[in-house]
């Protein structure tokens, strides 16, 4: 965070914090109290929806889950406030692990319909339980005292402020830390996450459990906001309501989450009343016509892109004095607005308005590392580069078949690499050269056959897995994390070398500092490597193609692997760029990387690789040195009699 948002930021809290002196109105403190506890709830969801991409129906189910932990442990065990907190967060964090473990193997639509039935059955639950928790009859909740002392309306809101403030702290802390890379990275490529020893299953259930604790905390604290608790608030509304808020209020960001909370606040009450809901319809047509006339004169938009907010906005002004009573109209009137931002306000208020300021700002300062000291040109491999046993096969595959169906995209095929040597593979598209690496980075089980690893089979165990034992990669078709920038995306290769867990992450302790400087430190070596140095800050999705080949394999060499698969590293690159990626590609096996190359640049092969198989229809058709290869006939007719210009 730079200092300016820092010092917006304090001042922001600041006045949040006082509040309560400037009106003595409880109605507008405990609406404000309100939105600061949903505002800790979107916290919690937005790691799941905005950073790892999932969908979540079920987080009103959870927010009951935190109500009725706070209620029950207050009326039949007379818990205090000290106790009531944690155990909240704790049960609902056990609820979430419970509700991912099973749902977060499915994805997609599985997923919301998964959590949807979650928030369903827990809804059910408390109020068939009513031995536990009163059923329909509600549980009544006093306001909390705090060490000794009852607090009042407004005791209870600055409680509320702090423990939002250090919701807010501790999120921030987790998403810009190894786990919040994690956790953007499965969003951006789960197949890349995988291959980089980030499990993705594991860190889906991981944000799911953070967030289930933080929806927790927000149920307690709305139970005591209340002091009465029923089942039918926590409803499929309330989660529709708390997605709207995410969404408008902008993925990614936590001013977006307090300023979603205020809206889906202020919404229903707004929808409540059906005068006011003219006034603010008309108003926001009104607002509309004039933005859109201005846009549109100053050239910024064209009349048919803003032909359909303005008539939109029209109807709802229409509409709304066309109607009677407003109740039964709610939820048509919020999935309309989700209509609205999804196609509209994509990356929600604080997202629109960071792009125009973007837009006019220029480019952001990313050339705060340009000034790396560039002989620190190493890759900075720290274990294996000393003790090479050349000769030795690194990795032995036999009889490898794997079929897709009918298709045996391999074919029997065998492949030993020498330690410590370049290894062409190569064939005609489709001969099963992409397929042979996803078979040996655990994408694939094979159908059949064995391969070893470094004395140990990789046949079953999962892509995370033989990531960490030593295999990197890159991709056909470059799958970078696209939303995090070039030194964040190493930094996800680098995952392996952070010990610090989340507490470490919340507090900021010395090892979690030092481990994370130390792997800036490393991810600009490897940038510099690369040579893309200054481009650090640059969001992947922004570098150009070729760059992005370059650094996908940057963050493959952050894993420190033993052996390297590039998955034709020179396709879309210009001829100076590829002259590079060869100097590069030396620069690796130098440093004692094993090498597995498929390229269909004959000239690169010929020049670097020390052995090379050629695969044909998923069989090996031929093998050995380049020369002998290049020679041989079946090869020839094959391939490069074939496709190969
Ligand atoms: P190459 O990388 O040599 O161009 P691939 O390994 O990508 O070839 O593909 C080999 C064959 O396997 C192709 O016919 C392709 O269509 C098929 N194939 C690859 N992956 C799958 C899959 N997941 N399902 C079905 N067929 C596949
Ligand atoms: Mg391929």
């Amino acid at each position: 965070m730079n200092r300016k948002s820092f010092f917006v930021a304090v001042t922001g809290l600041t006045a949040l914090a006082c509040a309560p002196l400037f009106t003595h109105n409880p109605y507008y403190i405990h609406m404000i109290g309100t939105i600061m506890i949903y505002a800790i709830l979107l916290f919690g969801l937005d790691i799941v929806v905005g950073y790892t991409g999932q969908v979540s129906l079920g987080h009103a189910g959870l927010f009951g889950v935190g109500s009725y932990t706070a209620g029950v442990l207050f009326i039949k065990l007379g818990a205090p406030l000290w106790v009531i907190i944690p155990a909240s967060v704790a049960v609902t964090a056990g609820f979430g692990a419970l509700l991912a473990l099973p749902a977060l193997r499915v994805s997609g639509p599985y997923l919301a319909m998964v959590t949807l039935a979650f928030g369903t059955i827990v809804q059910i639950l408390i109020n068939e339980m009513d031995f536990l928790t009163e059923g329909p009859l509600g549980i009544k909740i006093p306001k909390p005292s705090l060490a000794g002392m009852q607090l009042n309306e407004n005791g209870f809101y600055w409680l509320v402020f702090a423990l939002m403030v250090l919701s807010l702290v501790v999120a921030d802390r987790i998403l810009r830390s190894q786990i919040g890379r994690a956790f953007e990275a499965l969003r951006g490529s789960p197949v890349a996450s995988d291959c980089m020893g980030v499990s993705v299953y594991q860190y889906k259930v991981f944000a799911f459990v953070i967030s289930a604790g933080y929806a927790g905390l927000a149920g307690c604290l709305y139970a005591y906001s209340e002091q009465y608790i029923s089942p039918n608030t926590y409803n499929f509304e309330l989660t529709v309501l708390f997605l709207l808020a995410v969404i408008m209020g902008g993925r990614k960001t936590r001013t977006g989450a307090l300023l979603g909370a205020a809206i889906i606040v202020i919404l229903p009450k707004l929808l409540d009343d059906l005068e006011l809901f003219r006034i603010v319809a008309s108003t926001l047509a009104v607002l509309m016509a004039i933005g859109a006339g201005v846009g549109i004169a100053r050239k910024l938009t064209t009349p048919k892109a803003m032909a359909v907010p303005v008539l939109g906005t029209m109807a709802l002004a229409g509409f709304s004095f066309w109607l009677q009573s407003i109740t039964d109209w709610r939820l048509s009137i919020f999935g309309l607005m989700i209509l609205f931002v999804v196609y509209y306000l994509q990356d929600g208020i604080v997202g629109f308005v960071r792009n125009l300021f973007a837009r006019k700002g220029g480019a952001t300062d990313n050339h705060a590392f340009r000034t790396i000291d560039r002989s620190k040109d190493a890759i900075m491999v720290a274990s294996n580069t000393g003790h090479i046993e050349a000769g030795h096969d690194l990795l032995t595959a036999k009889g490898v078949l794997m079929q897709f169906g009918g298709l045996k995209a391999i074919n029997q095929v065998d492949l030993h690499v020498k330690r410590g040597t370049i290894h062409g593979l190569i064939g005609p598209n489709g001969s099963g050269k992409s397929t042979m690496m996803n078979v040996l980075t655990g994408i694939y089980v094979p159908t059949a056959g064995s391969i070893e690893f470094a004395g140990r089979s990789v046949v079953g165990r999962t892509s995370s897995d033989i990531a960490l034992s030593g295999i990197a990669r890159t991709f056909q078709n470059v799958q970078l994390f696209g939303e995090m920038t070039a030194l964040q995306n190493i930094q996800v290769g680098l995952h392996h070398t952070f010990g610090s867990s989340i507490l470490d992450v919340s507090l900021h302790t010395p090892r979690y500092r030092r481990e994370e400087e130390a792997s800036v430190e490393r991810g600009l070596g490897l940038i510099n490597f690369v040579g893309l140095t200054g481009l650090a800050n640059e969001e992947a999705r922004n570098l150009p193609y070729g760059k992005q080949r370059l650094l996908e394999i940057a963050r493959a060499l952050a894993l420190d692997p033993q052996l390297l698969l590039l998955d034709e590293p020179a396709a879309g690159l210009t001829a100076p760029d590829i002259k590079e990626l060869v100097t590069i590609i030396r620069k690796i096996r130098d440093h004692g990387i094993t090498v597995i190359l498929i390229e269909h640049h004959m000239d690169v092969v010929m020049s670097i690789c020390d052995s090379v198989s050629v695969l044909d229809f998923g069989q090996k058709i031929a093998e050995g040195k380049p020369a002998e290869v290049q020679a041989d006939e079946k090869v020839i007719e094959a391939y490069l009699g074939g496709t190969a210009a």
